[in-house]
């Protein structure tokens, strides 16, 4: 059963804990698991087999940070929210981030596993991707809600890690953190780290976040979209499904293109929607945590 870092998290989030403190920890915890090939410490180098992460943290318009090309720091949304909290900007890149993390107090951590190393090594000799049950194809997102849920185990592997949150105060926030495409071009940056992109947040609307390949999210800023979708009356289902209907409109997705998205609206409802089968979401409520996939994943769940 692996149910991310809601397990650990939940206890501290119902007794009245914050939602932006929630989604961090969450994070954190898949950030630190060795065996998640997609995120943080276990994550799968660039093409100079250099492992770099991205991530962003938001709680509305005026609450929100993010860092992205990191090196030497895993814990990419706890360094997005020292942006968020204790600069005055939006987005840090590359070394300057790393040194801003330095200089926040937040150490540097080993960033390769010897397995990650082992996949590059071989990808760089023949060219061959990680075996199925790694392929980004597969993928799951978790999501924190007061509301209701149940217990599930994700059967396939994690992918970027995108977790929404409403407190019992009805406070919203969201981040994701990723380690992005395996062996990437070096400097490539994704959807994750950038607002709108791969994470939105908008209070009294609701929030989205997104996994899968991060040009075509980013080609429909894909997060926000489903928000605005939310705003005109959609439900979330509608709304996490109006992107990826946008992507196979306008961005020409390959066939095995994988994309997802996860949207928690302002009432606690939730919904998603993904382009291909194997995507799962993990929702914890009152009632405990469930495993869902989008089909399952009931807008008036809530
Ligand atoms: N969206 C991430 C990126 O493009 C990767 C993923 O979710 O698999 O960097």
């Amino acid at each position: 059963m692996a149910l991310g870092g809601h397990e650990q998290v939940w206890p501290q989030f119902v007794a009245g804990g914050s939602s932006v403190d929630a989604v961090e920890e969450v994070c954190r915890v898949t950030e630190d698991d060795p065996s998640v090939d997609s995120v943080g410490y276990g994550g799968l180098p660039d093409a100079d087999g250099d492992v770099t992460v991205d991530g962003c943290i938001m709680c509305s318009p005026k609450r929100l940070g993010g860092v992205a090309a990191m090196r030497h720091h895993r814990h990419a949304v706890t360094v997005a929210r020292r942006v968020m909290e204790q600069s005055k900007h939006l987005l840090l890149v590359g070394e300057a981030a790393d040194e801003f993390a330095e200089r926040h107090g937040i150490e540097a951590t080993p960033m390769c596993t010897e397995k990650a190393r082992q996949l590059w090594e071989q990808w760089r000799s023949d060219g061959s991707m990680p075996p199925q049950g790694m392929d980004r194809s597969l993928q799951s997102h978790q999501q924190v809600r007061p509301i209701q849920g149940s217990e599930g185990e994700v059967e396939c592997p994690h992918d970027t890690i995108g977790t929404l949150a409403i407190d019992c105060s009805g406070s919203m926030a969201g981040a994701c953190s990723t380690s992005g495409m395996p062996f990437k071009t070096p400097g490539r940056v994704g959807d994750s780290p950038i607002i709108g992109h791969g994470l939105y947040v908008e209070p009294g609307v609701g929030a989205a976040t997104a996994t899968g390949v991060g040009e075509l999210v980013s080609a429909v800023c894909g997060s926000f979209l489903a928000v605005e979708a939310l705003r005109e009356g959609c439900n979330p289902i509608e709304a996490a499904g109006r992107v990826i209907e946008r992507i196979d409109e306008v961005a020409s997705p390959a066939a095995d293109d994988q994309v997802a998205v996860i949207v928690l609206a302002a009432d606690g409802s939730i919904g998603s929607a993904a382009r291909l089968p194997g995507f799962r979401l993990l929702v914890s409520s009152e009632q405990g945590h469930q495993c869902m996939s989008p089909d399952l994943g009931e807008g008036g769940a809530g």
